[in-house]
């Protein structure tokens, strides 16, 4: 369905939407959309986006489609929440301002819970704090606020868990020592997640856009560079995509030489049709939004022990990813499955027991991608 044709009390329909929300705020210019998909599991969160959207119906998509994919995150993580996410329509370069983001967080309030925020694409740290003046729903806030601050740490260790019980699979143990890994991306995530795979001694191959990035690894790690083109064609075992979605596609499928894939990009896989060539190749995939689902777990630690601490939220971040990664090769062995479908089958089965158990609706059968 393309953006333009989307009808939104069909689509709530067909994907099984609880509400969405309009706001307008004449006096700031503050223009919004929350989405809750759905709250079987708990109150929604999910990041706060800010992008110039060529239409208004754009935006709406863009914020439903979010929404529905933390319903799943959260669920697949084991995390006692549903899925929501909020846009607001502006350049976050030029229109961004205090005011603005404090109407979008008197709408947060409004909702008195049934949302809460935090950081995405457009918006950051400062920002959430600007949003909290008005509102406790916020997750993502400095540590000086009580929130777990930077998240990027969080995810690559969760990658690199991940990891581990991939090789276990494929290559017979956990140890990344004398494994070549070809990482894409060295921003937040991708630079933390070579930081660890060479404290384990794993060959680390890397490649960004940005040729500040690629010196700043290249002088800290013995790593060896290549250019961004030609991360796929490298000769390594595992592949780790750590910059744009829609990388795992049917170009790059020919080139990959890895047994193993594990990234925090979201949306790698280009269509579902990718992620069952994967599977029939013998490429072991490890879905995105489960492996990328550390800084999440991270974040929300508070939420559900009411103080953030370091030390139990990574140990809970290492033990949920890992605990998931095993349960999703299981489901895809069992059911000879590929592994995308396996984790939106845990993540269906999370939602579908916990309603059970508390005696509401069970929601349809869904998928994340469409
Ligand atoms: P970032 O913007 O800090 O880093 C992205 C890096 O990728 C940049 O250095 C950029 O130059 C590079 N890049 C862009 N296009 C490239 C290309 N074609 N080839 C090689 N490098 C390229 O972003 P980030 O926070 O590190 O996030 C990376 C990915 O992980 C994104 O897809 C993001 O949505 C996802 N993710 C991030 C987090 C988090 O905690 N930050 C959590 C979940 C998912």
């Amino acid at each position: 369905m393309s953006y333009k044709e989307i009808k939104i009390f069909e689509y709530m329909h067909k994907y099984d939407y609880e509400n969405v929300f309009i706001c307008n705020d004449n006096s700031t210019g503050l223009k919004a959309v929350i989405v809750i998909h759905d709250t079987t599991l708990g109150p929604a969160a999910g990041g706060c986006r800010m992008w110039k959207y060529d239409n208004e119906l754009d935006a709406i998509h863009d914020a439903m489609r979010l929404a529905r994919a933390m319903t799943y995150k959260y669920a697949a993580a084991g995390r006692e929440l549903g899925g929501g996410k909020m846009v607001i329509i502006g350049d976050p370069k030029r229109d961004k301002t205090e005011a603005l983001l404090r109407a979008a967080g008197r709408f947060i309030e409004r909702l008195g819970g049934l949302y809460s925020t935090g950081t995405d694409v457009g918006t950051d740290l400062n920002d959430m704090v600007n949003i909290y003046k008005e509102t406790r729903y916020v997750i993502t806030l400095p540590r000086s606020y009580g929130g777990a601050g930077d998240i990027s740490p969080a995810t690559a260790f969760g990658i690199v868990e991940s990891m581990k019980i991939g090789a276990k699979k494929v290559f017979g143990s956990e140890s990344l020592n004398g494994l070549k890994v070809s990482v894409q991306g060295l921003g937040k995530v991708g630079s933390e997640v070579v930081k660890l795979l060479d404290k384990l001694g794993a060959k680390v191959i890397v490649c960004d856009i940005s040729d500040e990035q690629v010196n700043k690894i290249s002088k800290e790690y013995d790593v060896k560079v290549v250019e961004p083109d030609k991360i796929y064609e490298e000769n390594a075992d595992i592949f780790s995509p750590n910059a744009l979605g829609g990388i795992l596609n049917f170009d790059t499928l020919k080139k990959l030489k890895v047994k193993l894939v594990a990234g925090g990009a979201n949306n790698q896989l280009e269509s579902e049709t990718v992620g069952d060539e994967l599977h029939r190749k013998g490429i072991l995939y490890l879905p995105d939004y489960v492996v990328n689902s550390g800084g999440t777990v991270y974040d929300t630690y508070r939420l559900f022990h009411n103080v953030h601490n370091h030390e139990f939220a990574i140990e809970e971040v290492g033990n949920l990813i890992r605990q998931n990664i095993q349960k999703i090769i299981e489901i895809s062995e069992e059911n000879e499955i590929p592994t995308y479908l396996a984790a939106d089958r845990l993540a269906e089965e999370r939602i579908k027991g916990a309603a059970k158990a508390r005696g509401i609706r069970i929601p349809n059968e869904r998928r994340w991608y469409w």
